[in-house]
């Protein structure tokens, strides 16, 4: 691949040894609209399903998507080198746990919820009534494409909707699979995937959908947010940025070193909850280093080039960004104390800790998103609470300490979308927590049952059952008596 073709990020993949089947296929504007108006047409039979249709549904999606796991092994080794394996657990595993935990939850959530009623509205009942969205839109990203594509789709098609998707153009081999497994179990009427870049996205953002699920980058949030405002449909976005880590003087090291490496180093560092940076107590500096380079090599060798388990970066666009940041540490005086090594012809970046980074440095100012690892002490808290305070609110914190005290003052004095103590990303495994950022790292939660409020309306129904109510008293003519009563109200109820 040429440096002119990368830099213009439109590149179709260069690690793999197949073609890029769904690569250069864009969408017209017309074949959006056409798709976008059927599902508008069909939406409401869709949302009249029960839950045990739609579980059936969801469980239809399960069987087609396990046989095509050979498939979605492949086609991620031709995207960027991932390990099968390593594409099992973070493809494959969190999409069929995600269907699982919607199928044993589904008819709860959809049942009415039944809530209080006030003595002022004595004679009605309740009940919140989840109602599907509509016809919503899912932008995917690349660095996860099978996972954030079929796990949001999960808890919308739980929800009852119509759903139009939009693959990442960079990982064209994942979108040529989700399209097969999509197209063997859904009619386009009820959801479609639309391939394509900017462009596309930029078609199905003109449509008035009615919820647009995105995850990807902050700034291209912005863009979902101002383009879904147009016509008030409401967004979740999930985001990323700066993902700090603090290893306090109690923490167990080992257990640090070993969740750090194994978090920061999967997927080649392209992962929104990696921990983007670390700050270590001074007294266990020297053991964290000496620890953590001890399972990088534990886990991918001594020449992680060599090791079958490492993955690549996604393209040349990006395998430069990560190169200049390297280079420019590296001039305003970071020490690489492990790793550094890089091969552009295989967009190649060794696993790299960077000691005595300067806080100016753009690995500390941007989302690193790839196998570089700054690592900073601390004496006391204060030190890492005022530097990740100044930055935006990350994605995830994590903590590591045996303290209590320690992290409870971490978690109260700083903002997380999510937070991991004594391990890290692993909440993303967990469907009964919310899953998201805060702010500039996102806005809305998906998974479980937060995915399926996401793309619900929470339909506030309050039933009259008996034929008086207390308000029916309260109407014009006001007088002395009327006013009595409804001071009465405003004191008691
Ligand atoms: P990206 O924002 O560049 O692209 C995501 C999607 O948006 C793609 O489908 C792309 O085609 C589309 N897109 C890009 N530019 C657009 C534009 N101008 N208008 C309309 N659509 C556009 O993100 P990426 O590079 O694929 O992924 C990396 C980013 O995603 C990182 O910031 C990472 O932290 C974040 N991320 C977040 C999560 C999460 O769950 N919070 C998960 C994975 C990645």
């Amino acid at each position: 691949m040429t440096q002119s073709t990368a830099e213009s990020g439109t590149e179709a993949q260069t690690n793999g040894s197949h073609a890029a089947p769904g690569a250069g296929i864009d969408a017209s504007k017309a074949e959006i609209e056409r798709i976008f108006k059927l599902q508008r047409a069909h939406q409401y039979t869709v949302a009249k399903t029960t839950a045990r249709e739609r579980n059936d549904k969801l469980k239809r999606l399960e069987t087609v998507f396990l046989a095509h796991r050979e498939d979605i092994r492949t086609a991620l080794y031709d995207d960027f080198r991932k390990h099968p394996s390593e594409v099992d657990l973070t493809e494959v595993f969190p999409v069929t746990s995600e269907i699982k935990h919607a199928r044993r939850h589904l008819s709860k959530w959809m049942r009415p919820r039944r809530v209080a009623t006030p003595m002022a509205l004595l004679g009605a009942r309740s009940y919140v009534h989840y109602e599907p969205k509509g016809v919503v839109l899912i932008i995917a990203p690349w660095n996860f494409p099978i996972n954030l594509t079929f796990g949001p789709l999960v808890t919308a098609l739980a929800a009852g909707n119509c759903v139009m998707i939009k693959p990442s153009e960079h990982t064209p081999h994942a979108s040529a699979v989700t399209r097969r497994i999509i197209e063997e179990v859904f009619d386009e009427n009820e959801v479609a995937v639309i391939e394509g870049g900017i462009e596309t996205s930029t078609a199905l953002l003109a449509q008035p959908f009615n919820h647009t699920f995105f995850t990807g980058a902050p700034e291209i949030g912005k863009i979902i947010m101002e383009a879904a405002s147009k016509h008030l449909g409401s967004v979740t976005l999930e985001l990323g940025g700066k993902s700090p880590t603090i290893i306090d003087e109690t923490a167990q090291v080992d257990a640090a070193a070993h969740r750090v490496a194994w978090a920061k180093y999967t997927n080649n560092g392209q992962i929104c909850l990696a921990p983007d940076y670390v700050f270590v107590h001074e007294s266990k500096k020297d053991e964290f280093l000496q620890k953590l380079t001890k399972n990088i090599e534990k886990f991918y060798g001594i020449d992680a080039r060599r090791s079958d388990s490492y993955a690549r970066i996604v393209n040349d666009r990006h395998y430069h960004r990560l190169n200049g940041y390297l280079e420019e540490a590296k001039q305003k005086g970071a020490t690489v104390a492990y790793g550094g090594r890089t091969d552009a012809s295989e967009d190649y970046i060794e696993p790299t800790v960077l000691t005595d980074v300067d806080p100016t440095s753009k690995v500390m100012t941007d989302e690193i998103f790839g196998p570089l690892l700054p690592v900073y002490t601390f004496k006391t808290l204060d030190e890492p609470l005022a530097v990740i305070n100044a930055k935006e609110k990350p994605l995830a914190l994590y903590i590591y300490s045996r303290s209590r005290a320690n992290q409870q003052r971490i978690i109260q004095n700083t903002r997380a979308g999510g937070t991991c103590i004594n391990h890290s990303a692993v909440h993303f495994f967990n469907n009964h927590l919310p899953f998201g950022g805060s702010n500039n790292s996102g806005i809305g939660k998906g998974h479980g049952f937060f995915g399926f409020e996401a793309f619900s309306n929470p339909r506030g129904v309050l039933k009259q059952v008996t034929p008086f109510t207390a308000l029916d008293l309260l109407t014009a003519p006001y007088n002395a008596l009327k006013q009595k009563l409804i001071d009465i109200s405003i004191k008691f109820f």
